[in-house]
Protein backbone atom coordinates (compact mmCIF):
# COMPACT_ATOMS: atom_id res chain seq x y z
CA UNK A 1 0.00 0.00 0.00
CA UNK A 2 2.05 3.32 -1.43
CA UNK A 3 -1.13 5.81 -2.11
CA UNK A 4 -1.23 9.13 -0.26
CA UNK A 5 -4.08 9.12 2.98
CA UNK A 6 -5.27 11.65 1.22
CA UNK A 7 -6.14 9.76 -2.01
CA UNK A 8 -9.58 9.35 -2.10
CA UNK A 9 -9.20 7.04 -5.35
CA UNK A 10 -10.73 3.72 -4.78
CA UNK A 11 -7.87 0.47 -4.52
CA UNK A 12 -8.41 -2.01 -6.40
CA UNK A 13 -8.71 -5.70 -4.36
CA UNK A 14 -6.24 -7.59 -6.23
CA UNK A 15 -3.98 -5.47 -4.69
CA UNK A 16 -4.40 -6.17 -1.18
CA UNK A 17 -2.66 -9.41 0.35
CA UNK A 18 -3.97 -9.02 3.96
CA UNK A 19 -7.84 -8.10 5.38
CA UNK A 20 -7.11 -6.65 8.68
CA UNK A 21 -10.72 -6.94 9.41
CA UNK A 22 -13.55 -8.68 7.72
CA UNK A 23 -17.32 -8.95 8.19
CA UNK A 24 -20.63 -8.82 5.92
CA UNK A 25 -21.77 -5.13 6.21
CA UNK A 26 -19.01 -2.72 7.38
CA UNK A 27 -20.51 0.68 8.35
CA UNK A 28 -18.40 4.16 8.35
CA UNK A 29 -19.50 6.60 11.12
CA UNK A 30 -20.82 5.55 14.17
CA UNK A 31 -23.78 8.60 14.40
CA UNK A 32 -27.56 7.97 13.83
CA UNK A 33 -27.42 6.77 10.28
CA UNK A 34 -24.66 4.30 10.86
CA UNK A 35 -26.13 3.34 13.97
CA UNK A 36 -29.29 2.92 12.56
CA UNK A 37 -27.88 0.54 9.72
CA UNK A 38 -25.86 -1.60 11.90
CA UNK A 39 -29.13 -2.19 14.05
CA UNK A 40 -30.98 -3.37 10.73
CA UNK A 41 -28.02 -5.23 9.49
CA UNK A 42 -27.42 -7.23 12.26
CA UNK A 43 -31.14 -7.76 12.49
CA UNK A 44 -31.23 -8.91 9.37
CA UNK A 45 -28.81 -11.87 10.24
CA UNK A 46 -25.51 -9.75 8.62
CA UNK A 47 -21.89 -9.97 10.43
CA UNK A 48 -21.51 -6.30 11.38
CA UNK A 49 -18.43 -4.15 11.69
CA UNK A 50 -18.69 -0.09 12.58
CA UNK A 51 -15.63 2.09 11.93
CA UNK A 52 -15.87 5.34 13.58
CA UNK A 53 -13.37 7.91 13.07
CA UNK A 54 -13.65 9.27 17.37
CA UNK A 55 -13.05 7.63 20.24
CA UNK A 56 -16.73 6.68 20.30
CA UNK A 57 -20.21 6.53 19.14
CA UNK A 58 -22.46 9.48 18.81
CA UNK A 59 -21.17 12.30 16.28
CA UNK A 60 -23.48 14.84 15.83
CA UNK A 61 -26.13 13.33 16.51
CA UNK A 62 -25.57 12.45 20.43
CA UNK A 63 -25.02 16.31 21.00
CA UNK A 64 -28.10 17.26 18.88
CA UNK A 65 -30.97 18.83 20.70
CA UNK A 66 -32.97 15.48 19.22
CA UNK A 67 -35.50 16.01 16.85
CA UNK A 68 -36.57 13.58 14.74
CA UNK A 69 -38.91 14.91 12.22
CA UNK A 70 -42.27 12.18 12.36
CA UNK A 71 -45.77 12.18 11.66
CA UNK A 72 -48.82 10.78 9.96
CA UNK A 73 -50.45 10.01 13.71
CA UNK A 74 -47.77 9.03 15.57
CA UNK A 75 -48.73 7.79 18.57
CA UNK A 76 -46.81 10.68 20.76
CA UNK A 77 -49.00 13.05 18.34
CA UNK A 78 -51.90 11.29 18.70
CA UNK A 79 -51.84 11.40 22.93
CA UNK A 80 -50.54 14.89 22.71
CA UNK A 81 -54.30 15.62 20.87
CA UNK A 82 -52.98 16.24 17.45
CA UNK A 83 -54.21 14.47 14.16
CA UNK A 84 -52.01 14.00 11.36
CA UNK A 85 -51.82 11.46 8.02
CA UNK A 86 -48.88 10.76 5.67
CA UNK A 87 -51.17 12.85 2.93
CA UNK A 88 -50.60 15.73 5.11
CA UNK A 89 -47.27 15.28 6.19
CA UNK A 90 -46.11 14.79 2.09
CA UNK A 91 -47.58 17.79 1.31
CA UNK A 92 -45.55 19.85 4.00
CA UNK A 93 -42.26 18.22 3.15
CA UNK A 94 -42.80 18.66 -0.61
CA UNK A 95 -43.74 22.11 -0.55
CA UNK A 96 -41.00 23.49 2.52
CA UNK A 97 -38.12 21.23 2.17
CA UNK A 98 -37.43 21.86 -1.68
CA UNK A 99 -36.96 23.71 -4.27
CA UNK A 100 -36.71 20.20 -6.20
CA UNK A 101 -37.16 17.25 -3.33
CA UNK A 102 -36.68 13.77 -4.34
CA UNK A 103 -40.42 12.86 -4.07
CA UNK A 104 -40.26 9.11 -4.23
CA UNK A 105 -37.67 9.75 -0.67
CA UNK A 106 -40.57 11.77 1.11
CA UNK A 107 -43.22 9.45 -0.03
CA UNK A 108 -41.26 6.68 1.86
CA UNK A 109 -40.65 8.78 4.43
CA UNK A 110 -44.11 9.65 5.18
CA UNK A 111 -45.63 6.06 4.79
CA UNK A 112 -43.22 4.69 6.92
CA UNK A 113 -43.43 7.41 9.45
CA UNK A 114 -45.92 6.02 12.29
CA UNK A 115 -43.69 2.57 11.56
CA UNK A 116 -40.36 4.19 12.50
CA UNK A 117 -41.70 5.88 15.48
CA UNK A 118 -42.62 2.25 16.55
CA UNK A 119 -39.00 0.73 15.88
CA UNK A 120 -37.33 3.82 18.12
CA UNK A 121 -39.59 3.72 20.59
CA UNK A 122 -40.56 0.20 21.17
CA UNK A 123 -37.67 -2.02 19.39
CA UNK A 124 -35.14 0.42 20.42
CA UNK A 125 -36.05 2.14 23.87
CA UNK A 126 -35.58 5.55 22.47
CA UNK A 127 -37.90 7.51 25.41
CA UNK A 128 -40.61 10.20 24.03
CA UNK A 129 -42.94 12.24 26.84
CA UNK A 130 -46.52 12.65 25.74
CA UNK A 131 -46.21 16.91 26.26
CA UNK A 132 -46.16 19.25 23.95
CA UNK A 133 -44.19 22.43 23.96
CA UNK A 134 -46.23 25.50 22.18
CA UNK A 135 -43.97 28.61 23.24
CA UNK A 136 -41.84 30.21 20.17
CA UNK A 137 -38.51 28.78 20.22
CA UNK A 138 -35.49 26.42 19.04
CA UNK A 139 -36.60 23.36 21.09
CA UNK A 140 -38.25 22.70 24.46
CA UNK A 141 -35.96 23.97 27.57
CA UNK A 142 -37.96 20.89 29.53
CA UNK A 143 -38.16 17.18 28.81
CA UNK A 144 -41.56 17.77 26.70
CA UNK A 145 -41.61 15.55 23.68
CA UNK A 146 -43.45 17.10 20.62
CA UNK A 147 -43.05 20.72 19.19
CA UNK A 148 -43.79 22.33 15.65
CA UNK A 149 -40.31 22.61 14.02
CA UNK A 150 -40.64 23.49 10.72
CA UNK A 151 -43.64 26.51 9.97
CA UNK A 152 -46.20 24.28 9.61
CA UNK A 153 -48.66 26.31 11.65
CA UNK A 154 -47.60 29.42 10.20
CA UNK A 155 -47.72 31.09 6.62
CA UNK A 156 -47.98 30.04 3.75
CA UNK A 157 -48.22 26.91 4.81
CA UNK A 158 -51.02 26.57 7.42
CA UNK A 159 -53.66 28.11 5.47
CA UNK A 160 -53.51 25.44 2.75
CA UNK A 161 -52.16 22.43 4.30
CA UNK A 162 -53.18 21.23 7.82
CA UNK A 163 -51.02 21.50 10.49
CA UNK A 164 -49.50 19.17 13.07
CA UNK A 165 -46.22 19.39 15.32
CA UNK A 166 -43.86 16.34 14.01
CA UNK A 167 -40.87 17.62 16.26
CA UNK A 168 -40.36 14.43 18.29
CA UNK A 169 -37.61 15.00 21.06
CA UNK A 170 -36.41 11.90 22.92
CA UNK A 171 -36.87 12.21 27.04
CA UNK A 172 -34.10 14.03 28.52
CA UNK A 173 -33.98 14.76 32.43
CA UNK A 174 -31.85 17.30 33.76
CA UNK A 175 -31.32 18.58 29.92
CA UNK A 176 -28.51 20.44 28.79
CA UNK A 177 -28.70 22.08 25.52
CA UNK A 178 -25.74 21.47 22.84
CA UNK A 179 -23.69 19.52 25.12
CA UNK A 180 -23.93 15.88 26.16
CA UNK A 181 -26.89 15.89 27.68
CA UNK A 182 -29.44 17.39 24.80
CA UNK A 183 -32.67 15.03 23.38
CA UNK A 184 -29.77 13.78 20.90
CA UNK A 185 -27.86 11.43 23.86
CA UNK A 186 -31.17 10.09 24.61
CA UNK A 187 -31.35 8.67 20.52
CA UNK A 188 -28.13 7.66 20.24
CA UNK A 189 -27.34 5.93 23.67
CA UNK A 190 -30.77 3.51 23.04
CA UNK A 191 -29.60 3.21 19.47
CA UNK A 192 -25.77 2.00 20.02
CA UNK A 193 -27.16 -0.16 22.95
CA UNK A 194 -28.92 -1.99 20.71
CA UNK A 195 -26.57 -2.42 18.03
CA UNK A 196 -23.87 -3.99 21.31
CA UNK A 197 -26.89 -6.08 22.10
CA UNK A 198 -27.13 -7.97 18.66
CA UNK A 199 -23.20 -8.39 18.45
CA UNK A 200 -22.69 -5.61 16.34
CA UNK A 201 -18.59 -4.49 16.63
CA UNK A 202 -16.87 -1.55 16.18
CA UNK A 203 -13.53 -0.07 15.81
CA UNK A 204 -12.86 3.26 17.11
CA UNK A 205 -10.43 5.71 16.37
CA UNK A 206 -11.00 4.18 12.82
CA UNK A 207 -10.70 6.51 10.09
CA UNK A 208 -12.26 5.30 6.73
CA UNK A 209 -9.63 6.66 3.34
CA UNK A 210 -11.42 5.15 0.68
CA UNK A 211 -13.10 2.39 -1.07
CA UNK A 212 -11.88 -1.39 -2.37
CA UNK A 213 -13.73 -2.48 -5.52
CA UNK A 214 -12.82 -6.07 -7.17
CA UNK A 215 -12.66 -6.22 -11.07
CA UNK A 216 -16.62 -6.17 -11.44
CA UNK A 217 -16.64 -2.39 -10.10
CA UNK A 218 -18.47 -3.92 -7.05
CA UNK A 219 -17.16 -1.98 -3.35
CA UNK A 220 -15.79 -4.99 -1.26
CA UNK A 221 -14.11 -3.33 1.47
CA UNK A 222 -12.76 -0.01 2.99
CA UNK A 223 -9.22 1.51 3.60
CA UNK A 224 -8.84 2.91 7.18
CA UNK A 225 -6.35 4.71 8.87
CA UNK A 226 -5.90 3.38 13.20
CA UNK A 227 -3.70 4.94 15.05
CA UNK A 228 -1.93 6.17 12.29
CA UNK A 229 -1.70 2.92 10.55
CA UNK A 230 -3.39 1.76 7.48
CA UNK A 231 -5.42 -0.98 7.74
CA UNK A 232 -7.50 -2.77 5.60
CA UNK A 233 -11.07 -3.92 6.11
CA UNK A 234 -13.06 -6.63 3.82
CA UNK A 235 -16.91 -6.01 3.61
CA UNK A 236 -18.47 -9.70 2.25
CA UNK A 237 -22.03 -7.63 1.72
CA UNK A 238 -21.70 -4.36 1.79
CA UNK A 239 -20.11 -1.27 2.91
CA UNK A 240 -22.43 1.66 4.15
CA UNK A 241 -21.03 5.01 4.28
CA UNK A 242 -22.59 7.24 7.64
CA UNK A 243 -19.87 9.99 8.06
CA UNK A 244 -21.77 13.32 7.83
CA UNK A 245 -21.85 16.13 5.69
CA UNK A 246 -19.02 18.30 4.50
CA UNK A 247 -19.95 21.46 6.72
CA UNK A 248 -15.98 21.25 7.54
CA UNK A 249 -14.55 21.18 4.35
CA UNK A 250 -13.73 24.61 3.61
CA UNK A 251 -12.63 23.81 -0.39
CA UNK A 252 -15.91 21.95 -0.88
CA UNK A 253 -18.14 24.52 0.90
CA UNK A 254 -16.09 27.25 -1.20
CA UNK A 255 -17.07 25.27 -3.76
CA UNK A 256 -20.70 24.06 -3.66
CA UNK A 257 -22.41 25.94 -0.58
CA UNK A 258 -20.13 29.45 -0.60
CA UNK A 259 -22.78 31.28 1.71
CA UNK A 260 -22.34 28.80 4.35
CA UNK A 261 -18.18 29.52 4.22
CA UNK A 262 -16.84 30.10 7.71
CA UNK A 263 -19.88 29.72 9.52
CA UNK A 264 -20.33 25.91 10.32
CA UNK A 265 -22.92 24.76 13.27
CA UNK A 266 -24.99 22.04 14.49
CA UNK A 267 -21.97 19.90 12.61
CA UNK A 268 -18.94 18.63 13.78
CA UNK A 269 -15.17 18.66 12.47
CA UNK A 270 -15.31 15.12 11.48
CA UNK A 271 -17.69 16.03 8.70
CA UNK A 272 -15.27 16.97 6.22
CA UNK A 273 -17.09 15.63 3.39
CA UNK A 274 -14.96 12.19 2.70
CA UNK A 275 -17.49 9.70 2.49
CA UNK A 276 -19.01 11.86 -0.67
CA UNK A 277 -15.13 12.37 -2.20
CA UNK A 278 -14.28 8.53 -2.40
CA UNK A 279 -17.60 8.00 -3.45
CA UNK A 280 -17.31 10.46 -6.19
CA UNK A 281 -14.12 9.18 -7.42
CA UNK A 282 -16.34 5.70 -7.96
CA UNK A 283 -18.57 7.64 -10.53
CA UNK A 284 -21.25 8.41 -7.89
CA UNK A 285 -23.79 11.20 -8.44
CA UNK A 286 -24.33 14.46 -6.27
CA UNK A 287 -27.31 16.27 -5.58
CA UNK A 288 -28.64 19.46 -4.02
CA UNK A 289 -24.61 20.69 -2.87
CA UNK A 290 -26.02 24.13 -2.39
CA UNK A 291 -28.86 23.67 0.12
CA UNK A 292 -27.84 24.49 3.75
CA UNK A 293 -29.39 24.16 6.90
CA UNK A 294 -29.28 27.64 8.69
CA UNK A 295 -29.61 28.64 12.17
CA UNK A 296 -30.56 32.22 13.17
CA UNK A 297 -28.77 33.43 16.61
CA UNK A 298 -31.64 34.83 18.39
CA UNK A 299 -34.10 33.88 20.95
CA UNK A 300 -37.12 33.21 18.90
CA UNK A 301 -39.26 34.73 21.81
CA UNK A 302 -37.72 37.84 20.84
CA UNK A 303 -37.96 38.17 17.24
CA UNK A 304 -41.59 37.00 17.42
CA UNK A 305 -42.28 40.10 19.00
CA UNK A 306 -41.16 42.38 16.61
CA UNK A 307 -40.49 42.99 13.39
CA UNK A 308 -37.24 41.29 11.49
CA UNK A 309 -36.15 44.25 8.83
CA UNK A 310 -33.21 43.54 6.02
CA UNK A 311 -30.22 46.00 5.15
CA UNK A 312 -33.02 48.09 3.56
CA UNK A 313 -35.18 48.40 6.59
CA UNK A 314 -38.01 45.61 4.76
CA UNK A 315 -39.66 42.98 6.57
CA UNK A 316 -39.10 39.94 4.67
CA UNK A 317 -40.71 36.90 6.89
CA UNK A 318 -43.34 36.66 9.01
CA UNK A 319 -41.70 35.85 12.23
CA UNK A 320 -43.37 33.42 13.71
CA UNK A 321 -42.09 30.72 11.31
CA UNK A 322 -39.69 27.93 12.03
CA UNK A 323 -36.50 30.09 13.22
CA UNK A 324 -34.79 27.92 10.46
CA UNK A 325 -36.87 29.37 7.59
CA UNK A 326 -35.81 33.22 8.80
CA UNK A 327 -32.05 31.92 8.83
CA UNK A 328 -32.46 30.72 5.58
CA UNK A 329 -34.48 33.95 3.91
CA UNK A 330 -31.87 36.08 6.40
CA UNK A 331 -28.42 34.49 4.86
CA UNK A 332 -30.01 33.40 1.50
CA UNK A 333 -31.92 36.35 0.25
CA UNK A 334 -31.09 38.55 2.34
CA UNK A 335 -27.28 39.30 2.25
CA UNK A 336 -27.01 38.00 5.96
CA UNK A 337 -28.52 41.50 6.75
CA UNK A 338 -31.39 41.25 9.68
CA UNK A 339 -32.11 43.86 12.60
CA UNK A 340 -35.28 43.26 15.07
CA UNK A 341 -37.14 46.26 15.60
CA UNK A 342 -39.01 45.97 18.74
CA UNK A 343 -40.76 48.35 21.37
CA UNK A 344 -39.95 48.22 25.13
CA UNK A 345 -42.67 46.11 26.17
CA UNK A 346 -42.52 43.76 23.69
CA UNK A 347 -38.64 43.30 24.26
CA UNK A 348 -39.20 42.59 27.92
CA UNK A 349 -41.59 40.35 27.63
CA UNK A 350 -39.50 38.21 25.56
CA UNK A 351 -37.09 38.53 27.21
CA UNK A 352 -39.39 37.24 30.39
CA UNK A 353 -40.29 34.40 28.22
CA UNK A 354 -39.33 30.41 29.06
CA UNK A 355 -36.87 29.48 26.22
CA UNK A 356 -33.64 26.79 25.60
CA UNK A 357 -32.26 29.73 24.19
CA UNK A 358 -31.55 32.51 27.44
CA UNK A 359 -27.79 32.88 25.24
CA UNK A 360 -29.55 34.28 22.35
CA UNK A 361 -31.55 36.44 24.47
CA UNK A 362 -29.41 39.65 22.82
CA UNK A 363 -29.20 43.17 23.93
CA UNK A 364 -30.21 45.93 22.19
CA UNK A 365 -27.79 48.11 19.48
CA UNK A 366 -29.66 51.12 19.12
CA UNK A 367 -32.88 52.60 21.62
CA UNK A 368 -34.73 55.36 20.51
CA UNK A 369 -38.33 57.51 21.50
CA UNK A 370 -39.29 57.61 17.65
CA UNK A 371 -39.17 55.01 14.36
CA UNK A 372 -37.87 58.95 12.35
CA UNK A 373 -34.36 58.45 15.35
CA UNK A 374 -34.09 55.26 14.84
CA UNK A 375 -33.78 55.15 11.54
CA UNK A 376 -31.47 57.96 11.66
CA UNK A 377 -29.25 56.17 14.00
CA UNK A 378 -29.17 52.93 12.42
CA UNK A 379 -28.05 55.02 9.00
CA UNK A 380 -30.46 53.24 6.83
CA UNK A 381 -32.35 55.93 4.31
CA UNK A 382 -34.56 58.80 5.85
CA UNK A 383 -38.72 56.88 5.18
CA UNK A 384 -37.25 52.86 4.61
CA UNK A 385 -38.06 52.03 8.29
CA UNK A 386 -40.83 54.71 8.98
CA UNK A 387 -42.60 53.51 6.19
CA UNK A 388 -41.84 49.73 7.20
CA UNK A 389 -43.03 50.37 10.60
CA UNK A 390 -46.07 52.40 9.69
CA UNK A 391 -47.49 49.75 6.83
CA UNK A 392 -47.12 47.04 10.09
CA UNK A 393 -48.46 49.12 12.42
CA UNK A 394 -51.45 50.44 10.34
CA UNK A 395 -52.30 46.42 10.19
CA UNK A 396 -51.32 45.46 13.56
CA UNK A 397 -54.39 47.58 14.73
CA UNK A 398 -56.73 45.01 13.47
CA UNK A 399 -54.45 42.20 14.15
CA UNK A 400 -53.36 41.21 11.33
CA UNK A 401 -50.40 40.97 9.68
CA UNK A 402 -51.24 41.10 5.00
CA UNK A 403 -47.96 41.55 4.17
CA UNK A 404 -46.56 38.83 5.38
CA UNK A 405 -49.03 36.75 7.23
CA UNK A 406 -47.67 36.59 10.78
CA UNK A 407 -50.64 35.17 13.19
CA UNK A 408 -53.03 37.59 14.75
CA UNK A 409 -51.68 36.25 18.26
CA UNK A 410 -48.17 37.88 17.47
CA UNK A 411 -49.21 40.91 15.78
CA UNK A 412 -49.30 43.76 17.72
CA UNK A 413 -48.91 47.63 16.97
CA UNK A 414 -45.04 48.51 18.14
CA UNK A 415 -44.94 51.66 20.52
CA UNK A 416 -42.45 53.91 21.71
CA UNK A 417 -39.21 53.67 23.33
CA UNK A 418 -38.15 51.40 20.14
CA UNK A 419 -35.15 49.52 19.63
CA UNK A 420 -33.20 47.40 17.16
CA UNK A 421 -31.10 44.48 17.76
CA UNK A 422 -28.26 44.13 15.47
CA UNK A 423 -28.68 40.81 14.17
CA UNK A 424 -26.62 40.99 10.69
CA UNK A 425 -23.88 37.68 10.24
CA UNK A 426 -25.94 36.51 13.11
CA UNK A 427 -25.78 32.80 11.28
CA UNK A 428 -25.12 29.66 10.79
CA UNK A 429 -25.48 26.17 9.38
CA UNK A 430 -24.58 22.67 7.80
CA UNK A 431 -24.61 21.29 4.13
CA UNK A 432 -27.59 18.92 3.41
CA UNK A 433 -26.46 17.99 -0.04
CA UNK A 434 -24.44 14.70 -0.91
CA UNK A 435 -24.19 11.51 -2.39
CA UNK A 436 -27.70 10.57 -4.73
CA UNK A 437 -29.41 7.61 -3.33
CA UNK A 438 -32.29 5.38 -3.99
CA UNK A 439 -35.18 5.06 -1.59
CA UNK A 440 -33.27 1.80 -0.63
CA UNK A 441 -30.14 3.77 0.17
CA UNK A 442 -27.89 2.30 -2.64
CA UNK A 443 -25.30 4.91 -3.66
CA UNK A 444 -26.09 5.67 -7.29
CA UNK A 445 -23.78 6.81 -9.93
CA UNK A 446 -24.25 9.27 -12.72
CA UNK A 447 -25.61 6.58 -14.86
CA UNK A 448 -28.41 6.01 -12.62
CA UNK A 449 -27.31 2.78 -11.67
CA UNK A 450 -26.90 1.67 -8.33
CA UNK A 451 -22.72 1.21 -7.33
CA UNK A 452 -22.92 -2.27 -6.61
CA UNK A 453 -21.80 -3.23 -3.03
CA UNK A 454 -22.17 0.55 -2.05
CA UNK A 455 -24.76 2.09 0.48
CA UNK A 456 -25.46 5.50 2.17
CA UNK A 457 -27.31 7.79 4.72
CA UNK A 458 -27.18 10.43 6.52
CA UNK A 459 -25.92 14.01 6.10
CA UNK A 460 -23.37 12.37 3.74
CA UNK A 461 -26.33 12.25 1.22
CA UNK A 462 -28.82 14.26 -0.52
CA UNK A 463 -32.01 13.62 2.04
CA UNK A 464 -35.65 14.59 2.36
CA UNK A 465 -34.42 18.12 2.21
CA UNK A 466 -33.42 19.82 -0.77
CA UNK A 467 -33.44 23.60 -0.06
CA UNK A 468 -35.78 23.79 2.84
CA UNK A 469 -35.18 22.41 6.83
CA UNK A 470 -37.54 21.28 9.47
CA UNK A 471 -35.74 20.06 12.24
CA UNK A 472 -36.07 16.68 12.82
CA UNK A 473 -35.37 16.09 9.57
CA UNK A 474 -31.70 15.11 9.73
CA UNK A 475 -31.95 12.83 12.64
CA UNK A 476 -35.48 11.57 10.86
CA UNK A 477 -34.02 10.49 7.17
CA UNK A 478 -30.19 9.67 8.58
CA UNK A 479 -32.12 6.70 10.79
CA UNK A 480 -34.76 6.13 8.59
CA UNK A 481 -32.76 5.75 5.47
CA UNK A 482 -29.65 4.46 7.62
CA UNK A 483 -32.11 1.29 8.23
CA UNK A 484 -33.26 0.87 4.79
CA UNK A 485 -28.54 1.40 3.83
CA UNK A 486 -28.33 -1.53 6.69
CA UNK A 487 -31.11 -3.82 5.32
CA UNK A 488 -30.12 -3.35 2.00
CA UNK A 489 -26.00 -3.90 2.37
CA UNK A 490 -26.78 -7.16 4.44
CA UNK A 491 -29.19 -8.51 1.69
CA UNK A 492 -26.77 -7.75 -0.60
C1 LIG B 1 -25.91 21.03 18.60
C2 LIG B 1 -26.60 20.29 17.48
C3 LIG B 1 -27.99 20.25 17.45
C4 LIG B 1 -28.65 19.56 16.42
N1 LIG B 1 -30.00 19.41 16.50
C5 LIG B 1 -30.62 18.60 15.59
C6 LIG B 1 -31.98 18.24 15.76
O1 LIG B 1 -32.64 18.58 16.76
N2 LIG B 1 -32.56 17.46 14.81
C7 LIG B 1 -31.88 17.02 13.70
O2 LIG B 1 -32.46 16.34 12.86
N3 LIG B 1 -30.57 17.32 13.55
C8 LIG B 1 -29.93 18.07 14.47
N4 LIG B 1 -28.59 18.32 14.35
C9 LIG B 1 -27.91 17.81 13.15
C10 LIG B 1 -27.72 16.31 13.25
O3 LIG B 1 -27.13 15.98 14.50
C11 LIG B 1 -26.81 15.79 12.13
O4 LIG B 1 -27.16 16.35 10.90
C12 LIG B 1 -26.94 14.27 12.07
O5 LIG B 1 -26.37 13.72 13.26
C13 LIG B 1 -26.29 13.70 10.83
O6 LIG B 1 -26.31 12.30 10.93
P1 LIG B 1 -25.09 11.45 10.36
O7 LIG B 1 -25.29 10.06 10.82
O8 LIG B 1 -24.97 11.74 8.93
O9 LIG B 1 -23.82 12.11 11.05
P2 LIG B 1 -23.30 11.98 12.57
O10 LIG B 1 -24.45 11.70 13.48
O11 LIG B 1 -22.43 13.13 12.87
O12 LIG B 1 -22.40 10.66 12.50
C14 LIG B 1 -21.28 10.63 11.65
C15 LIG B 1 -20.18 9.83 12.34
O13 LIG B 1 -19.18 9.50 11.38
C16 LIG B 1 -17.91 9.69 11.95
N5 LIG B 1 -16.93 9.87 10.86
C17 LIG B 1 -16.70 10.96 10.11
N6 LIG B 1 -15.76 10.70 9.17
C18 LIG B 1 -15.41 9.42 9.33
C19 LIG B 1 -14.49 8.57 8.65
N7 LIG B 1 -13.76 9.00 7.62
N8 LIG B 1 -14.38 7.29 9.07
C20 LIG B 1 -15.11 6.81 10.12
N9 LIG B 1 -15.99 7.58 10.80
C21 LIG B 1 -16.14 8.86 10.40
C22 LIG B 1 -18.07 10.89 12.85
O14 LIG B 1 -17.06 10.95 13.82
C23 LIG B 1 -19.47 10.63 13.42
O15 LIG B 1 -19.41 9.85 14.61
C24 LIG B 1 -27.91 18.97 15.38
C25 LIG B 1 -26.51 19.00 15.42
C26 LIG B 1 -25.86 19.63 16.48
C27 LIG B 1 -24.35 19.56 16.54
Amino acid sequence: MTSKSSDVRPRPAAGIEHWDYEADVVVAGFGVAGASAAVEAATAGADVLVLERTGGWGGAAAMAGGFIYLGGGTPLQKACGFDDTALNMKAFMKAALGPGVDEPKIDAYCEGSVDHYHWLADECGVPFKASFWGEPGWEPPGDDGLQYTGGENAAPFAATIPPAPRGHVPQMQDKHVSSEKGGGYMLMKPLTDKAAALGVRAEYDMRVQTLVTDEDGRVVGVVAKQYGKEVTVRARRGVVLATGSFAYNQAMVEAYAPRLLNRPAASIEEHDGRAIQMSQALGADLAHMDATEVAFFCDPQLFIRGILVNGRGQRYINEDTYPGRVGQATLIENQNQAFLIIDEEAYEAGMAAPSSSPQLKRKPRWVCETVAELEAEMGLPEGALQSTVEVYNRHAQQGADPLLGKKAEWVKPIGSPIAALDLRNSTGGFTLGGLRTSVDSEVLHVSGDPIPGLFAAGRCTAGVSAGGYASGASLGDGSFFGRRAGRSAAKA
